[in-house]
Order: structure tokens, then C-alpha cells, then sequence
């Protein structure tokens, strides 16, 4: 269906369906027409090409996907929406809507089940209030995905793709880093969205990494050191660890200086291998 980000069409469909925002689950639908076109399109939405939506709303982004991909599975959790999607999605024979929480969805069945012999992309305008969750959800269970395209807010964006050793990275940029290369495609101004959050939104790529880095012998471990190390930002990494972990500081120093990292190294100044080599040595001495 066209017109899925005209004002006067959606309060149409609002009307007719008794339909209103939840901002509890993150209700804020795209009205400006130029951006699900490219998120789909910088989003692997092409032939040969599956892809799973999480969050659909009234489905203006699922429409600009079912266009261009061979499928799309959309993961909704808001059953009012289940009726308005009826319409808005009726000329599509490709499309299905799943009525769940994307956090309790089985994601590898689904691929098995959904996508037999095509490629799968992940495309998104997500809910900002579990965001993290979500993206960390994808790349940690290891599914067999191309991309994961996401608009989240702009903080947030820049915080995914800052890239290690810098101010703006955390726990959530390692984990990124790890499995994917990320990359920042463009900004969106909150006047795109109805109802207007009161924050500027971007959007990201991450291409997932055929390989992850080589090394970590335990990845449960090494992610917990990862969350450890920045659980209290301005400290050391040396006094962060030992109290987020509760591990004697003794022991975390022997990490340190087995690693060749300086007592009063803070976690944003650690490159992945530093972090990959602290959380072996770690691991050797508490383990
Ligand atoms: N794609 C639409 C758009 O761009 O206009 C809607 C995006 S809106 C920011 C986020 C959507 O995610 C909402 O439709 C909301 O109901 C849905 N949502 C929120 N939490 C969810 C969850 N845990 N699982 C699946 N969908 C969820």
C-alpha cells in the first residue's frame, strides 16, 4: 500500500481501527518517505534475499522491504496492529507477520523454518527501548545472517560504530566489534517520526564477520570480562574488574602485567587483542 507515511492516511487507519500509540513499546512510525526506501535498499532487501523486520508498526518499512526481497518474515509484538496489517500488506504474497516478542522468538528455527536457500538480512526500525538487547540478541546466538540494519537513536549509533579505543565505545562496542564490522550509513531528524521522540535518530549497518577474532577459548569468560571492565566507566581497569568480578586485586594485577598493560590502563584504551590476551590471562590465573 502507498502513502504509509502520509499524516492524513495514518490517522485514517488510526480511526477506522481504534488504534493509538503505546510509548511503552516504542511506538514512533517513520512519516518521512524517503527513508525505509533506503534503508532497504543499504539493507540487502534485493533478490535472493530473505529478510527478518522486527517491530512493523502500521508496516511502511515492510512494504519498501517486500518490494525488493524474495521474503519477509516481520516479528510484531502488539496484537492491535495485527489488523491494520491485514490491509496494509494485502498485495503482498511474500510477506508474514509473526505476533511476538522478538526476545522470546526462536531465531534460528525461524531461519531454518522460513528462509530454506536464501540469503538473510535483518532490517529494522527498532524499538528504542531494548535496543541493545535486541542487536546483541542477533550477534550473540550466532545466526547464520548477512546483516543486521538498524535505525536506532543517534547516541546510540555513534556509541555502536566509535570503534575501540575511543571515549564514546562500551561494553556493547566490543561485543559489536567482535562479530560484526559496523558502519554508519545516515542520520534521520526526529520531525521523521509521528509521534516526534525528543532525540535525532541515525542509521547502522553491521556486516556480520564470517570469522570472529581468534583466541577466546571461553566466550561466555571473555563477555563477562568485557561487561565487567565497563560496569564502572571512569575507573581503572585494574579497580573495575576486581569489583564487578569480586576477584581479589592481587590476581587482576597479575592479569594486567601478564598482558603488558599498564596498572592504570582504563578499559577504552584496550584494543580487541588487548582484551582477548587480558581475558586469557585472566581466565589462566582465576579459573
Ligand atoms: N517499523 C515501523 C516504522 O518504522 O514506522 C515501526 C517502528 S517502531 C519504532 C517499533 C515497533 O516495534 C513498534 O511497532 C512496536 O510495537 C514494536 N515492538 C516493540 N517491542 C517489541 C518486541 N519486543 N518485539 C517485537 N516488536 C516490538
Amino acid at each position: 500500500m502507498e502513502n504509509l507515511t502520509n499524516i492524513g492516511k495514518i490517522k485514517d487507519i488510526f480511526n477506522k481501527h481504534g488504534f493509538n500509540f503505546s510509548k511503552a513499546l516504542g511506538q514512533n512510525f517513520l512519516i518521512n518517505p524517503t527513508v525505509c526506501p533506503k534503508i532497504a535498499e543499504m539493507g540487502n532487501a534485493k533478490e535472493g534475499f530473505g529478510i527478518i523486520e522486527i517491530g512493523t508498526g502500521i508496516g511502511v518499512l515492510t512494504n519498501e522491504l517486500a518490494k525488493r526481497a524474495d521474503k519477509v518474515v516481520a516479528i510484531e509484538i502488539d496484537d492491535r496492529l495485527m489488523p491494520i496489517l491485514k490491509e496494509t500488506l494485502a498485495e503482498y504474497d511474500n510477506v508474514k507477520i509473526i505476533n511476538d516478542d522478538v526476545m522470546k522468538t526462536d531465531l534460528h528455527k525461524l531461519i531454518e523454518n522460513e528462509f530454506s536457500g536464501m540469503e538473510v538480512a535483518v532490517c529494522a526500525n527498532l524499538p528504542y527501548y531494548i535496543t541493545s538487547p535486541i542487536i546483541m540478541k542477533f550477534l550473540e546466538e550466532r545466526l547464520p545472517i548477512k546483516s543486521l540494519t538498524v535505525m536506532v537513536q543517534k547516541e546510540a549509533g555513534q556509541r555502536f560504530c566509535a570503534g575501540l579505543q575511543s571515549r564514546d565505545m562500551g561494553s556493547v562496542t566490543v561485543a559489536i566489534n567482535y562479530f560484526s564490522t559496523p558502519k554508519m550509513l545516515f542520520n534521520v531528524s526526529r520531525g521523521s517520526f509521528m509521534p516526534a521522540p525528543n532525540v535525532d535518530s541515525c542509521v547502522v549497518r553491521f556486516d556480520i564477520k564470517d570469522e570472529t577474532p581468534l583466541g577466546v577459548t571461553d566466550e561466555k569468560f571473555f563477555f563477562d570480562v568485557v561487561h565487567g571492565a565497563f560496569q564502572q566507566r571512569r575507573k581503572t581497569l585494574c579497580n573495575s574488574i576486581s569489583s564487578s568480578l569480586r576477584l581479589n586485586k592481587e590476581l587482576v594485577i597479575n592479569a594486567i602485567e601478564e598482558t603488558n598493560l599498564p596498572l592504570t590502563v582504563r578499559p577504552e584504551q584496550l584494543s580487541m587483542d588487548d582484551f582477548i590476551s587480558f581475558a586469557e590471562n585472566l581466565k589462566k590465573i582465576v579459573k
